[in-house]
């Protein structure tokens, strides 16, 4: 370490840590694409609308374009009768405006003829060629969609920093946005480290009792990509300073936009991964967060790039994942707003916390009769134990400020934040 430069801080709380991993990221400079290959990308500059949408009044319904005070007071025992002097297809152009006391036969989406104000619906007409009987005239005055009433001509479409999904590509289409300035998706390096984990061809030695599977290539690898950033593997690396400081050239080299690495960051002897990076050079801006599961995150920029070391127990590397590793990617991302939205559950459980960190409890949340939503552990809470992650639908915050204070008790409101980009299953189910 240089006389200037400070020592990491440590003991962060989430908050803070969380800030001071933003602070240090800017979004991927930008590049311009076609819109049909721009699903799950972010805006880069605004785009604004070039024409009115819809670009004229038209028809909501099948049916007759008519002048309101025609046909008032219609009724089945009472019809109104007017003559049909045109039929007006969705891609016809009216090519005379509509003369009073007459009816045009219009298409949904058609453009709505001068001088009519609403549209009847076939229903409530005898469907007549030459001559319409209107029996209903509670289309009186409706129907009718106003040019300009979705967008007007050199309005924002769509702002910078909007996520392209299905809808906002649909937008960006209708105003002819062929092609559209995105940021660069995000390169980010998974490494993961450790002696005793092995790749999947390797499983006749878990089998054998010898290794552990490397589940954290699995779940950061797919947390990445979910991210809607770009995976670069750097596979498996022992606790072997040499065989780690390769690894981590690597991504350097390799220019990723962020390096992610799973365990090594703790107190053990074999937990070389902070010695390295700062053999690298790295300026370590932080160790040690106060969280559970999750505690000993490093985070740190090696040249440019980014670095944050996730613990190994799989857990830990993907709550700290949920809450550091995916906002960063947001970030990297163009993302407006990189952070989970807590929402509040109502505990069904009694939890304890038995230090003062915040800790994030793996629960399901589905909502009760009233609608309310209700949070229940999945079960044993052990860093280990990954499958109370896979049944999991959010993480509840039980505050550090709890420490001291006894169990939360069921019933108590506390908040929640979603897990993943998964739409919450609750959310499904209240419909
Ligand atoms: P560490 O953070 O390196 O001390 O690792 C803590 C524990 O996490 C280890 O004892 C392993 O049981 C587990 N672990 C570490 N890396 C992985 C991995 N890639 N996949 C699954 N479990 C891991
Ligand atoms: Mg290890």
């Amino acid at each position: 370490m240089t006389a200037t430069e400070a020592a990491p801080r440590t003991s962060l709380t989430v908050t803070e840590a969380s800030a001071a991993v933003l602070a240090e990221l800017r979004p991927m400079e930008s590049e311009t694409i076609s819109l049909v290959q721009a699903a799950g990308r972010v805006l880069a500059c605004e785009v604004t609308s070039p024409l009115a949408l819809p670009p004229w009044d038209n028809s909501s319904m099948d049916g007759y374009a008519v002048r309101a005070a025609d046909v008032r007071g219609a009724r089945s025992d009472a019809p109104v009768a007017l003559p049909v002097t045109a039929t007006i297809a969705a891609g016809a152009q009216p090519t005379m405006p509509l003369a009073p006391g007459t009816a045009m036969r219009i298409m949904t989406g058609a453009p709505v003829p001068e001088g009519a104000d609403s549209v009847i619906r076939v229903e409530d007409t005898d469907r007549g060629d030459e001559r319409v009987l209107i029996i209903d005239a509670r289309d009186a005055g409706r129907n009718v969609r106003p040019r300009g009433e979705d967008l007007r001509a050199g309005e924002v479409a769509a702002r910078a920093g909007t996520s392209l999904g299905p809808a906002q590509l649909g937008v960006l289409a209708s105003v002819g946005a062929r092609e559209i300035v995105v940021h660069r998706r995000p390169r980010v390096a998974v490494l993961s480290t450790g002696d005793e984990v092995v790749d999947l061809d390797a499983f006749d030695e878990v089998l054998a009792g010898r290794r552990i599977v490397s589940s954290n290539s699995y779940t950061l690898r797919a947390a990445v990509a979910e991210a809607g950033a770009e995976v670069v593997d750097l596979g498996i690396c022992p606790d072997d300073r040499d065989a780690l400081r390769t690894r981590i050239e690597e991504a350097r080299d390799a220019k990723c936009d962020l390096v992610l690495t799973s365990g090594g960051v703790s107190v053990g002897t074999y937990d070389f991964t902070r010695e390295v990076l700062r053999e690298l050079g790295a300026r370590m801006r932080f160790w040690r967060v106060k969280i559970r599961p999750g505690g000993p995150l490093g985070f740190g920029l090696l040249g440019g790039m980014p670095w944050l070391g996730l613990p190994g127990n799989p857990v830990s590397a993907m709550v700290t994942f949920e809450l550091f590793a995916r906002p960063a990617i947001r970030r990297l991302r163009g993302e407006l707003l990189p952070f989970p939205r807590p929402f509040s559950v109502v505990v069904d459980d009694e939890v304890s916390i038995a230090a003062p960190l915040t800790h994030f409890f793996r629960v399901t949340v589905a909502p009760d009769e009233g609608g309310q939503l209700r949070a229940r552990l999945t079960g044993p809470q052990g860093s280990g134990l990954l499958t109370s992650m896979a049944r999991a639908d959010a993480l509840l915050v039980v505050p550090l400020e709890q420490y001291g204070r006894g169990p939360v008790s069921p019933g108590t409101v506390l908040q929640a934040l979603p897990l993943g980009d998964r739409p919450l299953r609750a959310a499904e189910l209240a419909l």
